[in-house]
């Protein structure tokens, strides 16, 4: 398996707590570098724009407002598998539904307000990592 890149956010509610050095720390210890990284207060722009492919889904409008509700740590991650390994760390969207000892898990409060953000796709990484960094930002 190759070392490859994905694109992470550190969400509101997460931040708000001051869970960001936490989170990173599962991220780093579930085999993965951060060789990007920004505390960002992102725009309704931005917000609609990065979720743009559910907009029509019904939660819409109330995600783009979570997600700006507050400053978000957006990152690349790199590792072996990094868009698989750090989908597996990160646990399912509902944390209801993720495993023991994932960031959901132990750290969301709902299934909006779910801590952190993974690429689901290394196609998909790649238009995220862009979304957000100039390639002179990312440092391996
Ligand atoms: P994931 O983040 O696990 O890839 P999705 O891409 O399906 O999940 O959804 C993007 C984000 O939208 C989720 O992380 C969560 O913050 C929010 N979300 C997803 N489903 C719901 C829902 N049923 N109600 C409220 N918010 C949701
Ligand atoms: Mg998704």
């Amino acid at each position: 398996m190759a070392v490859t890149r994905t694109f992470s956010i550190i969400k509101p509610d997460a931040t708000r707590r001051n869970l960001t050095g936490a989170i990173t720390k599962m991220l780093e210890e579930a085999g993965l570098r951060v060789v990007a990284s920004k505390r960002i207060q992102m725009t309704q722009e931005q917000a609609e724009g990065f979720y743009a492919v559910h907009k029509e889904r019904p939660f819409f409008n109330d995600l783009v407002s979570f997600m700006i509700s507050g400053p978000v740590v957006v990152q690349v991650l790199e590792g072996e598998d990094a868009v698989k390994a750090n989908r597996d760390v990160m646990g399912a969207t509902n944390p209801a539904d993720a495993a023991e000892g994932t960031i959901r898990k132990t750290f969301a409060e709902s299934i909006e307000a779910n801590s952190a953000h993974g690429s689901d796709s290394e196609e998909n990484a790649a238009i995220e990592i862009a979304y957000f960094f100039k390639p002179e930002e990312i440092v391996g």
